[in-house]
Parts: structure tokens; sequence; C-alpha cells
């Protein structure tokens, strides 16, 4: 018994903070010393392999969309709010079809929509599709 001490090994610990913030734990067993071989991440604990990019890349575009909130102005410069019914100004030319969206279109419940076409709605004979605020009108 008295040997028991000189036995037991003492694992070194790593400082906890340097190995948190250099490498992300294991999203699988939680485990804290991991370490990358280069390309990617790998658990000592489990041996799960990761790639850290790609968790950061969900990671950075989940909080582009919270931010990203420009207002949606239509052609009278209203701005324009989820649900509002909106009425097309002008005929549009729709991709994929030989028809176009008629100045006067009704298009109810719009939803806002980041880029371009900064509105997506269902067109009556025509599904889903993205719209321009400068093409419409709050109704
Ligand atoms: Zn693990």
């Amino acid at each position: 018994m008295a040997d028991l001490q000189s036995v037991t090994i003492t694992l070194p610990l790593p400082d906890k903070n340097i190995l948190m913030s250099e490498f992300p734990a294991c999203p699988k067993c939680k485990c804290e010393y991991t370490y990358s071989n280069g390309t990617l991440m790998v658990c000592p604990e489990c041996f799960h392999e990761w790639n850290p990019e790609e968790v950061d890349a969900s990671t950075s575009s989940a909080t582009k969309e919270e931010t990203a909130s420009g207002k949606v102005i239509d052609s009278n410069g209203n701005e324009l709010k989820e649900g509002d019914t909106v009425v097309v100004i002008k005929d549009l030319p729709v991709k994929g079809s030989s028809k176009a969206v008629k100045a006067g279109t009704k298009v109810k419940n719009i939803k806002l929509a980041d880029g371009d076409h900064n509105i997506s709605a269902k067109v009556d004979g025509f599904g889903a599709m993205g719209l321009k605020s400068e093409f419409v009108r709050k109704a």
C-alpha cells in the first residue's frame, strides 16, 4: 500500500484555457483534449475525426441570417412586412415561363428574403417565386 502513490501515474494536465481557445471540444464525447492532425480535428477519447472549419461555417452562416435584416421597401417607399399583400405594378417576365406576371396581380402573404429578389411569395398561376420590392406596392 505504501507504494501506491509512486505507482500512480499523474498525467500532466494541460492548461485548460489555452486548450479550449485553440481547439474545440469533441462534438461526440465532449472530450477537451482534442488535437489537430493538420487538416482534421482528432479526439483521443473516441477517435472521432471532424473538420472544425465546417462547424465554423455553419455557425457563421446562422449568425449572418440573424444580422441581415435590411428593410424591404416597395415602389412607394413603404416598408413591407411578412404576410403583407402587395400588387405588382408592371408586367414581370418569369424565368422558365412564357407567361409574365401581369401588372395588377395581387400577391398575398409575402415573405421577406435576402438578395436581389427581396420578396418571396406564391403567385397565382406561377407558384413560389422571388419578386423585387421595387416592382410592387403595398395593397
Ligand atoms: Zn470524442
